[in-house]
């Protein structure tokens, strides 16, 4: 926990912040659980796992916003309302994703023209249906990773980089398409 603690937003979370801000980025969302595109800036963001700086009630469900920096130590916190345990709010091996945090990455999803995939494997399901269904319907993904992915094929782009030497260098082009037309990635 404290290693996540101490770990920063990288140059490639910058960008994309930046791309939310100027208006050409619809949002983004995420398998990380680290909060690292908040504190970058993003403000819609969907967070597919959930999130360590979060915990939620193992009885009513209710959900606590910790700040980021802030784990529970010694003690399980219990909740204000029914006084169950308070777990992390964070999706593990097995578990179900939220039902509407998904459904609300397919809208976001449904309103893009470029879908940019960054960083991601593609084992993951049913996070990796979003790139399958948004390249059914015949959106153009553009796929940053260092290797191929099970996602590689459907990618009409792939740029074998890191997420930030890769944003770095496709910025302008990026910002020229999407962005001064007011067009939307996500
Ligand atoms: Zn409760």
């Amino acid at each position: 926990m404290s290693l996540i603690a101490k770990a920063k937003p990288t140059l490639a979370h910058m960008i994309l912040s930046g791309w939310e801000k100027k208006g050409g980025l619809i949002g983004i969302v995420t398998q990380n659980v680290d909060g690292l595109h908040q504190r970058a800036g993003s403000s819609n963001v969907i967070e597919l796992h959930g999130s360590i700086w979060r915990v939620r009630c193992a009885s009513c469900g209710r959900r606590y916003n910790l700040g980021f920096g802030n784990v529970p130590r010694e003690e399980l916190p219990r909740c204000n309302e029914c006084g169950g345990l308070l777990r992390p709010d964070v999706v593990w091996f097995q578990e179900p994703i939220p039902l509407n945090q998904f459904e609300r990455a397919e809208r976001m999803f449904s309103k893009a023209l470029l879908v940019l995939v960054i960083g991601t494997s593609g084992k993951v399901m049913p996070a990796a249906l979003l790139p399958i269904n948004a390249s059914r319907e015949g959106k153009s993904i553009l796929e940053i990773n260092p290797e191929e992915t099970d996602l590689s094929e459907l990618a009409r782009i792939r740029i074998r980089e890191s997420a930030s030497k890769a944003l770095q260098r496709i910025a302008h082009l990026v910002e020229e398409e999407f962005i001064e037309d007011r067009r939307a990635v996500t």
